[in-house]
């Protein structure tokens, strides 16, 4: 359908960052179209009737510690277009062998004081900077730039570069403390042994306790349903099922914002693209990809640990050792036998997703890049262990490889689901070092996670780049 207008600005993709940069140039004035090549929006914000009917399942994303604590997310009145964060009691459950469980909760004074021996430390690591998160923020979730408080962003960088193996021996000496830490920094999809690992296990620690690991109600869909209402509000329009194949494609318009990652923009920009830029874009490096399972159950899991019936999230994975040897297999190309298992139980606090009485299970472990094999009986075996009888309680299931997550959405490129690999270079050089969101075509910028701050929903990425982009052109 031809437009009504020339727009000043076109967005390519509809995901939270596609949506962030295309509300930030509406923002500012602009007239703004997106494309979506997908029927519906969201990216990897979608919910849908996977299994029965009456189950609603998070296809990708489903807990949002950055989403609640996203500067721009809370710059917008995202409540006002129906979204709605639902806290659960204890943010984040990490059960163990001996049937207890350490737990994330919000205060940090009740987290640590159940690590008993560990209390200390764990205030010690976690106390100060929960304590500097609102200045950290902003220099953190943001392209890497000289800190504008720079004392704090020092003292968490000399942590945070450290590999989450060393840091987490250094910091506890409890099974229970070390293994809540590696879980949290397994979220990297980096070998735990691997510098700046550490940096994920203290920001998402942080954030449980600074804002929490919410769900949305109705699902993650209402994050970009919010999003998408109040772009419409500004004048913004959407085209869906417009799979753009080249830059010529495009209405001219005074900026193209697209949020694609790096490998999709050689194919987009073709022959625009100098030979140089190319060559950046093709060293940039994907990592390993995610293999999903989504249940609908007759009933909560059984888990055997007190506080897991609590969280919306758990983290399935037994020890830190456990969890650091299943991560390195990953980068080795291996199938870990005994994988580490993301886990959201979001019925237990959002009843609108599943009929009275049941519930939705949503599960992922990393898996090699491009895989296809199938990891629901390692996945289902890890969840037994801590949870016996949960096999008993599955009405339906329905599963993703890396290949069908890519087919259904081009920017999950092998199954990596950050838009490429979150190490030491990739978070300076993402995908190049300075001006990160500009590309050498006059007025075409990246604004998909292939940019800072990289993978997660919180819009930093659409927002910075549109900034940018208003900024310099
Ligand atoms: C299984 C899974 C679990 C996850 N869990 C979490 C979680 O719990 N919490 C969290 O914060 N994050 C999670 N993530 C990561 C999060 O979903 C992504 O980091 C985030 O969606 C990235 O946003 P984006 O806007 O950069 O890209 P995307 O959300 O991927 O959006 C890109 C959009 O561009 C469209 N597109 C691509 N190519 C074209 C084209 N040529 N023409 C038109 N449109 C195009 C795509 O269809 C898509 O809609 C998860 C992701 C997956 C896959």
């Amino acid at each position: 359908m031809p437009l009504k207008r020339a727009p000043d600005a076109v967005v390519v993709g509809s995901g939270p960052n596609g949506l962030a940069a295309a509300i930030t140039l509406s923002r500012a004035g602009l007239s703004v179209t997106l494309f979506e090549q997908a029927a519906s929006i969201g990216g990897g914000t979608r919910t849908e009737e996977l299994t029965l009917p009456g189950f609603l399942h998070d296809v990708c994303s489903a807990v949002h510690p950055l989403g609640v604590a996203s500067p721009f997310f809370l710059s917008l009145p995202l409540q006002e277009h129906g979204l709605e964060w639902v806290h659960p009691e204890v943010e984040l459950a990490h059960p163990l062998a001996d049937g207890t469980a350490a737990l994330l909760q919000r205060s940090v004074e009740e987290t640590s004081t159940a690590l008993g021996i560990d209390a200390a430390a764990y205030r010690r690591l976690m106390g100060p900077m929960v304590l500097k998160w609102p200045v950290l923020a902003p220099d953190l979730l943001a392209p890497f730039h000289f800190p504008r408080h720079p004392l704090p962003f020092a003292l968490f960088g000399m942590k945070a570069l450290l590999p989450a193996n060393l840091l987490g021996r250094l910091s506890f000496k409890t099974p229970a403390a070390r293994a809540l830490f590696a879980g949290m920094a397994a979220h990297s999809f980096l070998p735990l042994d691997r510098p700046l690992s550490a940096a994920f296990g203290l920001i998402l620690g942080t954030l449980g306790h600074a804002s929490g690991w919410p769900v949305a109600r109705g699902g993650s869909r209402m994050i970009t349903l919010a999003m998408a209402s109040y772009f419409r509000s500004l004048g913004g329009e959407i085209v869906t099922g417009r799979d753009i194949l080249s830059l010529g494609e495009l209405p001219s318009a005074r900026i193209t914002m697209l949020d694609l990652t790096p490998r999709q923009l050689i194919a987009l920009g073709g022959a625009a693209l100098p030979e140089g830029y190319r060559g950046k874009l093709r060293r940039y490096r994907y990592g390993p990809g995610v293999f999903k399972v989504d249940w609908a159950l007759n009933g909560p899991i059984p888990w055997i640990a007190e506080g897991c019936g609590r969280a919306a999230t758990v983290h399935v994975g037994g020890t830190a050792e456990e969890i650091s040897k299943g991560e390195s297999e990953v980068w080795q190309g291996m199938h870990p036998e005994r994988p580490f298992v993301l886990l959201a139980q979001p019925t237990l606090v959002d009843g609108t997703r599943a009929p009275l009485g049941k519930q939705v299970g949503w599960a992922y472990c990393h898996v090699p890049n491009s895989s296809t094999f199938d990891m629901t009986e390692r996945i289902e075996a890890q969840v037994e262990r801590f949870a016996p009888g949960f096999r008993g309680l599955i009405l339906a299931r329905h599963t993703r490889n890396c290949a069908e997550y890519e087919r259904c959405n081009p920017n999950l490129i092998g199954g990596d689901i950050n838009g490429g690999v979150q190490d030491l270079r990739q978070f300076l050089i993402r995908p190049t070092l300075f001006s990160p969101y500009r590309t050498p075509v006059k007025g075409v910028y990246l604004c998909s996670s292939g940019t800072p701050p990289g993978g997660g929903v919180h819009g930093m990425c659409g927002y910075h780049a549109a900034t940018y982009a208003l900024k310099t052109t």
